[in-house]
């Protein structure tokens, strides 16, 4: 039996007990928390924090807490071996993959929550999903003290939460974004592509364009905010989705409405954020857009 050059391990204790090791020996810290059935997304995450710390820590956890009651938990893509793979690929130090009773042990009874920037976009209509997102990824951080933490420009309100979170608990790790990584088509990658259909995946493309359509209208100023995001609802739905849960344009920094913006430099910098469902599958997407109020 060949060994992995991938470090596994599964208990927090052996975790700490590494990452103190590598601190003792004057090494830097980088994690990137994950679910897994890993992608080149995830990739990215690894090759870029390696340009800012000694050794990486990767965690595979589906978490239970994040995931409604009507939601993919049981389903959710697992992949331990070819991730393992992926992770040897790209020089991953270790891998942090806990069962659930190491997180979650018996008697388990916080509850971590981000308020005002866990409102809205995703918020709406997962309930429940950010606390769960913010109570695990809590308990990551301080299982494993790394000093960079990495989370993906494609879940950005993901980011924003867990930025403010560690501020707001000093927690003493770095929170850093890595770029939305797309296929070859211009789909964002995410675990969840392997449900579609061919068919689905191919009217699935209707959100990137959508999505560069509306900033090219807005931004040119062929059409107001307002008209743009109503055809743009329109395109995906006539394109085959069956709901568009949002479609819209936040500010970039606050992720606050554009309607909430107090006069300040213009143009400012913004978002748009969808996310829609084709068949049984929900996608979502951002990009980055300038605004002029
Ligand atoms: P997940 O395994 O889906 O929970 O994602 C783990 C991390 O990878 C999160 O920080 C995601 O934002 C990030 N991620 C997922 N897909 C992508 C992508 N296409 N590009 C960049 N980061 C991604």
């Amino acid at each position: 039996m060949t060994t992995s050059s991938v470090q596994i391990l599964r208990s927090k204790k052996e975790l700490r007990a590494q990452v103190r090791e590598w601190h003792m020996d004057g090494l830097t810290v980088g994690m990137v928390p994950t679910m897994g059935a890993l992608h080149h997304g995830h990739l990215s995450l690894i090759t870029e924090i390696q340009k800012h710390v000694d050794k990486v820590v990767v965690s595979i956890f589906v978490n239970p807490k994040q995931f409604g009651p009507n939601e993919d938990f049981n389903k959710y893509p697992r992949s331990e071996a070819a991730d393992i793979e992926k992770l040897e690929q790209v020089n991953t130090d270790l891998l942090y993959t806990p069962a659930v009773s190491e997180i979650y042990p018996e008697g388990f009874l916080t509850n971590v929550s981000v308020s005002k920037i866990t409102e809205g976009l995703c918020a709406a209509n997962r309930p429940g999903h950010f606390d769960g997102v913010t109570t695990v990824v809590t308990k990551l951080l301080l299982q494993c003290l790394p000093d960079v933490a990495i989370f993906g420009e494609k879940d950005f309100q993901q980011y924003a939460v867990l930025k403010q979170l560690a501020k707001d608990l000093d927690i003493p790790t770095e929170i850093i974004y890595g770029t939305l990584i797309r296929d070859n088509d211009g789909l964002a990658t995410s675990s969840r592509n392997v449900y579609m259909s061919a068919e689905e995946r191919q009217i699935a493309l209707e959100i990137p364009n959508t999505l560069n359509r509306i900033i090219n209208e807005i931004e040119g100023g062929s059409l107001t905010i307002e008209e743009a995001l109503k055809n743009g609802t329109q395109r995906l739905l006539d394109a085959g989705f069956k709901e568009v849960q949002y479609l819209e344009i936040r500010q970039s920094d606050t992720l606050e409405s554009l309607h909430q913006t107090t006069a300040g430099p213009s143009p400012i910098s913004a978002r748009i954020f969808v996310a829609a469902v084709i068949g049984k599958t929900r996608l979502i997407d951002n990009m980055p857009l300038k605004i002029s109020l």
